[in-house]
């Protein structure tokens, strides 16, 4: 839609560097960018390639990007492990194949990029990113906070953070209060350490997606509760919520506008350096065995890192390296701070 020329930022969920790419039609007119940067449209006349800047950039001159559904199409083939099997298999091997990449007549007519497969659900795009229409978004005084999600490997440092997050203001931040259905112990009172309910409940509750995440633990369930992210946001408070990374996507809606931030390790030699004398909780339901870091703690953790940014990376709003934890930890409040002042790009999604 010419209208929208110059209006429309994208945010790119992948790198691109045109030198690489063999099918662009003329490398020096290409545009290189990086996961995370926003980019501004100022052309799809073209179906394949489309004309953009990065957002910001005075110079007038735009540069070629693969358009949406071309790199979209061309990473569905690249990766086919994220094609859907169509139901009906056709003799003909590739039919299936090709039959989802062909444009739909209606859609032909309109002249919008959409694929027949889209409908038949033969691939989901969702899972192939590519980019993100964004808007800019700043928080008005009387809104509630943005849900901020913290993730990062076993070991890095998130539980301090967070920790040290939460005594630095108590009035500001706050955490979600999990459920369990286990017994209250006699110091513990109801809402305050856990929601302490039934299993039947539980089980009740799972069914009806109440739970963002939840699990087992020596015969009791736990988990956190959309609820108590909701009853956090009440009270006018930032609630800071860890998951694992698969969980973001579900939590990614107009009601959160979650902004992510990715905690990461540094180097393994600054992790041999700094970790020397602290010690690991190696998981979740490891609670009190604390042990000091080994040599493989150190391993997973980079190798866990890695799977996390390159499978989850284009929904990180923030990386922070943990290396020295006062540096981290100033890094992150700085953070915090613009959060609630600044301008952020959001999905134009969040605002309709
Ligand atoms: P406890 O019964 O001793 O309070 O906790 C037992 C275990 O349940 C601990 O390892 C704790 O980390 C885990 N746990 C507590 N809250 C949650 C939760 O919201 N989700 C999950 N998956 N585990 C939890």
């Amino acid at each position: 839609t010419p209208a929208k020329e110059g209006k429309m930022f994208i945010k790119a969920l992948f790198d691109y560097d045109p030198n690489e790419d063999k099918a662009i039609p003329c490398k020096e007119a290409g545009l290189s960018f990086k996961k995370g940067d926003i980019l501004q449209i100022m052309s799809q006349d073209d179906a394949t390639w489309w004309q953009a800047k990065h957002e910001g950039d005075a110079n007038p001159r735009a540069g070629l990007i693969p358009s949406k559904h071309f790199q979209e199409r061309r990473l569905a083939l690249r990766r086919p492990e994220i094609l859907v099997r169509p139901l009906k298999v056709s003799n003909r091997k590739s039919s299936g194949f090709r039959r989802s990449f062909r444009l739909s007549r209606k859609d032909k007519k309109t002249n919008k990029s959409m694929y027949e497969c889209k409908k038949s659900d033969q691939y989901d795009t969702a899972d192939v990113p590519t980019y993100e229409e964004v808007t800019p978004y700043r928080r008005q005084t009387n809104e509630k906070y943005r849900l901020v999600v913290l993730v990062g490997p076993v070991g890095v440092g998130l539980n301090e953070l967070k920790r040290k997050l939460l005594i630095s203001d108590t009035q500001h931040y706050g955490v979600t209060v999990p459920h369990t259905t286990r017994a209250r112990r006699s110091q513990e009172s109801d809402g305050v350490e856990y929601i302490f309910i039934s299993k039947h409940l539980f089980e009740t509750d799972v069914q009806n997606n109440k739970f963002i995440e939840y699990g087992e633990y020596k015969n009791n369930y736990y988990g956190t509760s959309i609820d108590s992210v909701r009853s956090v946001l009440a009270k006018n408070k930032v609630c800071l919520l860890d998951v694992q990374p698969h969980t973001v996507k579900h939590l990614r809606t107009l009601e959160f506008k979650p902004y992510v931030i990715f905690i990461k390790p540094p180097s393994i030699e600054r992790l041999r350096e700094t970790r020397k004398n602290a010690k690991i909780i190696s998981s979740r339901d490891d609670q009190g065995a604390a042990k000091p870091f080994t040599e493989d703690d150190f391993q997973e953790m980079i190798k866990s890192a890695q799977i996390m940014e390159s499978q989850y990376g284009h929904l990180f709003d923030k990386i922070i390296v943990n290396d020295d934890l006062t540096v981290a930890f100033n890094e992150l409040k700085t953070t915090f701070d613009k959060l609630e002042t600044d301008t952020h790009w959001v999905p134009v999604s969040w605002l309709h």
